[in-house]
């Protein structure tokens, strides 16, 4: 008998041989039906896999990552065959799964066009309809040599594999496809599927070879969740930060400076808004602000390692016989300034920051809104430490940086943690030090966290905040990097307790990323109803006719008064058409006034998202706002 360790820690004895289906169905019907492949000792498998002696088994269902991973994947195959029945002269390159899908690479004269999906959607129909089980088949390099004779892509794909056992999988009348699996048992366990768009594609991404057809689909679990990814996808349409950027006035790009964003009125109000906000929290977390010039001497970009690992997406300029470069990053800056001074170990932490203006050349093809751009403002700081502070200045800035996450209405987030990459600088020593601290940190915050082993920057450690915005697509905004390499380079030191000189630990770290993206991301995030402390214009007072304006003027000096952004629709429009303005503008409070109010000192507010009006006094109505500005409430209900 072999001896099974569940991931509850519980454990099973099952006869030698016997197949992870079968544990399944051991376990509980309910799992066995939900299983679509498992894992044997940490490896994903086929359900057909058998147990071959003592080893810990999860059961992987579509609720588990790997388990949807399994499933989008089967379901590419699933496509390839309803392909392959409808051009016979489809030749299939490669289907791998992608965030929400897969696509399959597809050889194939005929241009596949969108009048084609539904069909293609018919036929895979068919095929889960038949609900017939993936068939593994195992052979070694040669015989898949020799059976794929004459096909250039799938041999290409023999060449690349790692293993020396090659497996085929079939399912129904014939189709068969190379590939390492696993797959799920049946055809009828591949979910709700849509084919969403087809692409041209380089073989192997190179523009020397054929142009492939990409056909890419999206598979769920269940026909809801596929209409809700659907729904989220046309509701991203409807938010999109380059339509309402312009609808609402914000920002602009012009052909003179692609990627380079212009910056309106209303969208400096935004983001004078945020650097307010993240001076004030700064300040309160000790941090000291600098500013570095954007161009340097191209003498200080070779010290500082850009050069060489950088270059291609730095921008140059020449003057006084001497070659500059654009700072793509603020670091150099930075070190410049600390060796301005002699420092020592009391001093530390040093936490400097700095929103910092750079450029990075991005090609024309990737570039999109203001969330890939060439120029953009990093809200940047570099901490200077010594090791035994790392782990509380790590936990300074995550507390820190949730503390911003939260006040712009961000609850949702996850932190993934990047160890030790094969090619890297510093010692092994320093590096378990530097990562523990990093893991300490995590830890000692209660913070779940994934690892990606073998990511970092090969000059050190890193820790990644993502969050989760309305639609549930992830951003990756903040990072927490350790620096082993720039203090050297730069020969930063200070001296320490027992009078020698000593290099300092450098942390980069950025909250935002990037706040031109971050404030595309806010207003997708809030479909362009941005909250009231964030609302380039707060209130608009709307007088009901021409009598009423000078009542309105009277109001409007108030809120001016009380500092609220506000603004009066003197026009000669009727009011409803006021309203359906200040609605189109994205107004949080519209203010009626009328003879009504002016005789009872009140206003009659229209709030953005609510039917009932509200009527109240003016000072009232002030405080109100005023309170919801200062504690950043995000509704704006009263
Ligand atoms: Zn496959
Ligand atoms: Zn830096």
């Amino acid at each position: 008998m072999a001896k099974v360790i569940l991931p509850d820690g519980s454990k099973l004895e099952v006869a030698y041989g016997i197949t992870v289906k079968q544990l399944a169905e051991q376990i509980g019907a309910g799992l066995a039906k939900a299983a679509l492949a498992a894992k044997i000792n940490g490896q994903l498998v086929d359900l057909s896999a058998p147990i071959k002696g003592d080893c810990s088994v999860q059961i992987v269902t579509a609720r588990d990552e790997e388990g949807l991973e399994v499933m989008r994947h089967s379901c590419a195959h699933i496509m390839a065959e309803a392909i392959c029945t409808i051009w016979p002269d489809a030749k299939l390159v490669y289907g791998p799964t992608v965030e929400d899908g897969f696509y399959y690479d597809i050889d194939l004269d005929e241009p596949i066009r969108p009048s084609d999906f539904e069909q293609i959607e018919q036929k895979m129909q068919e095929i889960t309809k038949a609900d017939v089980p993936f068939v593994r088949k195992e052979m070694t390099r040669a015989e898949a040599l020799n059976k794929l004779a004459g096909d250039k892509y799938k041999i290409d794909n023999i060449e690349h594999a790692d293993s020396d056992v090659i497996s085929f999988y079939s399912h129904g009348g014939g189709f068969e496809d190379l590939c390492r699996g696993p797959h799920i048992p049946s055809t009828g366990k591949a979910g709700s599927f849509k084919i969403m768009s087809v692409a041209g594609a380089y073989w192997h991404g190179d523009p020397t070879q054929k142009m492939l057809q990409r056909v890419y689909g999206t598979c769920w679990p269940s026909r809801k969740e596929l209409d809700d990814y659907l729904r989220r996808l046309e509701e991203a349409k409807r938010r999109d930060h380059r339509v309402l950027g312009k609808q609402l006035d914000l920002f602009s790009f012009n052909e003179a400076g692609p990627g380079f964003a212009f910056v309106h009125p209303k969208g400096m109000i935004i983001w004078n808004a945020i650097v307010d906000f993240w001076r004030s929290v700064h300040d309160k977390y000790g941090y000291d602000e600098i500013r570095t010039p954007i161009i340097l001497n191209e003498a200080l970009w070779h010290r500082s390692g850009h050069w060489e690992n950088y270059k291609e997406n730095m921008y140059f300029t020449k003057f006084d016989n001497t070659g500059y470069a654009i700072k793509p990053m603020n670091c150099p800056g930075g070190c410049l300034v600390y060796k301005t001074r002699q420092h020592s170990y009391r001093e530390f932490p040093m936490r400097v920051a700095e929103l910092g203006l750079v450029h990075r050349h991005e090609a024309s093809g990737v570039m999109h809104g203001l969330f890939r751009v060439r120029q953009f403002t990093q809200d940047d700081a570099h901490i200077f430490c010594i090791p035994e502070q790392i782990e509380s200045e790590i936990i300074g800035v995550i507390e820190l940086t949730f503390e911003i996450y939260r006040a712009f209405g961000f609850e949702d987030f996850h932190i993934e943690l990047s160890t030790k990459p094969v090619k890297h600088i510093g010692s092994d020593e320093i590096w378990e030090t530097a990562t523990n601290a990093l893991k300490d940190a995590l830890r000692h915050k209660g913070i779940e966290y994934k690892i990606n082993e073998g990511d970092g920057a090969f000059y050190g450690p890193k820790i990644d905040f993502h969050i989760k915005d309305c639609l549930k697509r992830s951003w990756q905004l903040g990072t927490i990097q350790l620096d082993f390499s720039m203090p050297e380079r730069f020969e930063l030191v200070y001296t320490d307790k027992d009078n020698t000189e000593k290099t300092p630990v450098m942390i980069h770290r950025a909250v935002l990323g990037s706040f031109e993206r971050f404030i595309g991301i806010l207003i997708e995030h809030y479909g362009g109803n941005l909250p009231l402390w964030l609302s380039p214009e707060q209130a608009r007072i709307l007088p009901i006719s021409e009598k009423s304006n000078d009542y309105a003027a009277v109001v409007q000096n108030k809120l001016k008064d009380a500092k609220l952004r506000c603004s009066c629709d003197f026009s000669n429009e009727k009011i409803n058409a006021k309203i359906a303005k200040a609605h189109s503008e994205k107004l949080p409070y519209m203010l009626v006034t009328g003879p009504k109010e002016a005789q009872e000192n009140t206003i009659n507010v229209r709030i953005s998202g609510i039917k009932e009006n509200k009527s109240l006094e003016i000072e009232e109505f002030i405080k109100i706002a005023k309170r919801k500005i200062v504690d950043k409430e995000l509704d704006l209900a009263f």
